[in-house]
């Protein structure tokens, strides 16, 4: 017989099956394999990324669908990989670079790339080692980055089909500047923050040409007045209506502009009019293409303020505001500076303040690529959860901009369009062009911009899967069936993937998608590596397991709700994890054939074993029902109160009678049914917690098909076995058990005084013979009499059991009822005396409104708990005064 450990050791055994598995090749997906499939691809992670809790959430959940999908069944393929993140690389690079006092520029393109790539082979695998110590079981054979030369052949491909179509486009438009970077961002990388940031609305006069007051306009950036070439209202306005046509005189540039009228302008901001800046704002810019102004930009790459700008011209951004709001203010045209939360964007990657800025680049078309991607969630081919996702995802997809794919770096797919200098045309080619497919001239340029990062992962699902070529595994595994990802990039990332899905596969790319928790430390703020609340994930497998973590994480997070993470916090899945392996090492023990019998052979199953098995079956379909609608929590919440606290602290102790007797044959069945049970449960487990259900699964002597529990079935119910009537007798046996036990605590009895015990159940007396036993064995009871019907006695504490009866606990002949009713009055006083200051503070209203949420919560479930304590203490004192 095998045996475990006295304790479990999760470091001495997550290794040691991570590579029995990989070895045996269980990860890898073979597409000539009949029956079913099931595939996901992964989020890619940056190759600059270190895992996170978020990392941790996302990718246990995926792992617990794969892992439930295979057991299942299915041919199961969950890809992994890397995105080689355009910005975020570049900066770590060029910040290496920079400690030996190089710059990029130094090392010229083709060196710093080279930099790039070899930085990448060292630390860009990082984060897939770790995604291996968390469990994951990704076929690890067909990991791909998105720069290998099969998806860059994928994003060469799609650009140019894009651009034949007419849906790429190059133009003059507002993009978001970063003037670190030093390059174009896309809307989503642009980060908004919330709440937006401490400044002012400056209101600013611009006097009228004929020598009027003119107007006042409000703004938040001062210093792009020197772009403006208007000043707008809204056509309605009464209070502007003359001055709509007429010019006024641009204050410090001495420039006449005209005040023009456009329904854009919203009349109740500021002063309800204001200035346009076409070059500097993106609805300035429209405004401006409405109304012919012309843009004029001001601002040169750096941020600093160039030759269109006066006097001001050299000037960084920010120290331009300042010298201009004195100017204004020195000339009595600072009318007012309210203190106003500023709409800011910053940059994702170094958190400078964003610049809307007149740039020149490379655009993608979006109206027609959105219009399958619309129908496709509006008609429910493709599923969101949880559901309130739909209705932000059809909001972006219905108001969709063009999306700006050109960055200004060097590190990523470079553009491949070729400027002809004889000509001037360009050449947009699949394979790079030796001549001008206009003129045929060799004198030819390629762009020097990259690509947008997501420009290659938006074709991750089956680019990943050998597209544009017609491979076996996209024919077998395209399009995936789920996307499990953080809903941070629904726009990123899933939007764009489900577009490029039907534009070049003419199909979804998955039918459903769940988007998990966010996760946050216990103060609500969400875990990141600027604030430094987050634990690194290592340290936390390395000091609780991986299960414990993972099945922590899972408990915790209901979907479309936040999690409250804390380390403390994974204490929850060590213990379940503690618990599950004493219970084992108790069956191991007390189980003594190599091999036990097969359920189907036993005929004489007791209350109890039929209980269990019947609540099995349910849990089964709990846990089930609970992964096809992603409630990945509910069914790891379902098996630990099914394990805990139905296995382990009920069954366990009911059959121990049994077990501990002499009659062989019921020895036998008890066992049978203990290792039949925990053998069921560490299958539907081991989606969740992989290590520690394996390590038991080989110990456990029950009939098994496979060589590990990650290819063996998973469970299905059984309705043979549901047994509605032993559920019942159950129940009530352990409610009559639990009666006991609470009246003995709430009066200080001690657990070694034995207790005798009335019953009034009505004529089930079948019912009192099977719980006898029961509770003498697990209530310290020495007798249960069953009390005559109709009567009821007096003075001796009671409660009632449903379905079953009421349970009196006579104390004469026990305790000195007098010295418990002194003791329960003492108790009273001090219940009541809480409970009074506790009802009197929440009963003050500067109490309420101004201590924190938490705190209010936590006083009424203090109230709550001492008026609960004080019914049972005025209901004892009742039945002990009617003795007296
Ligand atoms: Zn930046
Ligand atoms: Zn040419």
């Amino acid at each position: 017989m095998a045996e475990l450990n006295k304790t479990y050791d999760p470091a001495a055994v997550e290794d040691k099956w991570y590579s029995f598995w990989e070895a045996e090749g269980y990860f890898f997906a073979d597409e000539t394999r009949p029956g079913p499939r099931f595939s996901i691809v992964i989020p890619p992670p940056n190759i600059t990324g270190v895992l996170t809790m978020g990392h941790v959430l996302n990718n246990s959940l995926q792992d617990v669908l794969v892992r439930f999908k295979r057991m299942d069944g299915f041919v199961t393929l969950w890809l992994p990989g890397t995105d080689h993140a355009g910005i975020a690389t570049q900066n770590v690079v060029e910040k290496q670079l920079a400690t030996e006092g190089l710059s990029r520029h130094d090392l010229g393109r083709e060196e710093f790339e080279k930099r790039v790539w070899a930085w990448k082979e060292r630390y860009g695998s990082t984060i897939l080692l770790q995604l291996k110590k968390l469990g994951s079981s990704c076929d690890w054979r067909r990991e791909r980055f998105t720069m290998d030369p099969g998806l860059s052949q994928a994003v060469r491909e799609v650009f140019v089909r894009l651009y034949e179509k007419g849906l790429i486009y190059r133009g003059q438009r507002i993009i978001h500047w970063c003037p670190r970077c030093q390059t174009a961002l896309s809307d989503e990388e642009a980060i908004t923050t919330e709440g937006g940031e401490t400044g002012h609305l400056w209101h600013i006069r611009y006097p009228a040409e004929d020598g009027g007051e003119g107007v006042v306009v409000a703004t938040t950036r001062p210093e792009t007045m020197l772009g403006d070439t208007g000043v707008a209202v809204h056509p309605d306005d009464a209070r502007y209506r003359p001055l709509i046509g007429k010019r006024v005189i641009l204050p410090l540039m001495e420039r006449p502009i005209p005040v023009i009228a456009d329904a854009l302008v919203d009349p109740a901001f500021g002063t309800g009019a204001v200035k346009v800046t076409p070059a500097h704002d993106a609805n300035d810019f429209e405004m401006g293409q409405r109304h012919g102004l012309a843009p004029l930009v001001i601002m040169g790459t750096d941020g600093r303020v160039n030759e269109n700008g006066g006097r001001y011209a050299g000037m960084d951004r920010f120290a331009a505001r300042k010298q201009i709001v004195a100017d204004l203010e020195a000339r009595g045209l600072l009318v007012k500076a309210d203190p106003y939360r500023v709409p800011v964007r910053r940059c994702e990657r170094c958190n400078t303040v964003i610049e809307p800025y007149l740039s020149e680049q490379w655009f993608v078309r979006m109206t027609p690529l959105a219009q399958p991607a619309i129908a496709a969630v509006r008609d429910g081919e493709l599923r969101l959860y949880p559901e309130r996702w739909v209705g932000v995802y059809l909001h972006w997809m219905e108001n969709i901009r063009d999306w700006c794919i050109s960055r200004q770096l060097w590190w990523g797919h470079r553009i491949p369009v070729w400027y002809c200098e004889a000509c001037g045309e360009r050449t947009v080619a699949r394979t790079d062009p030796t001549a001008c497919a206009h003129c045929g001239s060799t004198r030819i340029r390629q762009d020097i911009d990259v690509l947008d990062t997501w420009f290659s992962s938006w074709l991750w699902p089956f680019s990943t899967m050998g597209w544009p070529d017609d491979t076996p595994t996209l024919r077998r595994f395209y399009p995936t069936d789920a996307l499990v990802t953080a809903a941070d990039i629904i726009f990123f990332w899933v939007a764009r993937m489900v577009m490029a899905g039907y534009e070049f596969m003419g199909e979804r790319p998955f039918s459903e998608v769940c988007f998990n928790s966010v996760v946050r430390d216990l103060q609500g703020r969400k875990m990141s590596k600027s604030l430094g609340n987050s634990p690194d994930p290592l340290d936390v497998i390395r000091d609780y397991g991986a299960d414990a973590l993972r099945f922590t994480i899972i408990s915790l997070a209901p979907p479309g709700e936040d999690v409250r993470y804390a380390v403390e916090k994974t204490d929850l899945g060590r213990h379940f994890a503690n618990k599950i392996w004493n219970a084992a090492r108790f069956v191991l023990m007390n189980v003594d054939t190599p091999q036990v019998a097969p359920l189907a052979s036993l005929t004489d199953l007791s209350l109890p074993d039929r209980w269990i098995l019947s609540r099995l079956q349910s849990v089964i379909d709990d846990v089930r029902a609970a992964f096809t609608a992603y409630r990945f929590n509910d069914g790891a919440l379902a098996l630990y109160q099914f394990i805990w606290h139905e296995y382990c602290d009920w069954y366990v102790e009911l059959v121990k009678l049994p077990l501990y007797g002499t009659d062989v044959s019921s020895k036998r069945r008890v066992q049978t049914v203990l290792v039949h049970t925990l053998e069921h449960a560490l299958r539907l487990l081991h989606p969740f917690m992989p290590f520690v259900t394996e390590e038991i699964w080989q110990a456990l002597p029950a009939a098994k098909t496979t060589e590990s529990i990650m290819i063996a079935p998973y469970p299905t119910a059984d309705a043979a076995w549901r047994d509605a009537a032993a559920e019942a007798a159950v129940a009530q046996l352990i409610d009559a058990v639990r009666s006991v036990r609470n009246i003995r605590s709430e009066l200080g009895i001690p657990p070694n005084t034995a207790l005798s015990v009335r019953l009034a159940a009505d004529g089930r007396r079948d019912q009192v013979s099977f719980i006898e036993p029961y509770m003498k064995a697990l209530a310290k009871v020495d007798g249960v009499e069953v009390l005559a019907a109709g009567q009821r006695p007096a003075g001796e504490p009671s409660a009632l059991v449903e379905g079953l009866g009421e349970v009196f606990v006579p104390l004469r002949g026990v305790v000195d009822p007098g010295e418990v009713r002194k003791r329960l009055e003492r108790d009273l006083a001090k219940v009541e005396k809480e409970l009074s200051g506790v009802e009197a503070k929440l009963s003050r209203a500067d109490f309420i409104d101004k201590a924190p949420a938490d705190i209010v919560d936590k006083e009424r479930r203090r109230a709550a708990t001492l008026r609960e304590r004080k019914g049972t203490l005025d209901r004892h004192l009742a039945v002990l005064s009617a003795s007296a």
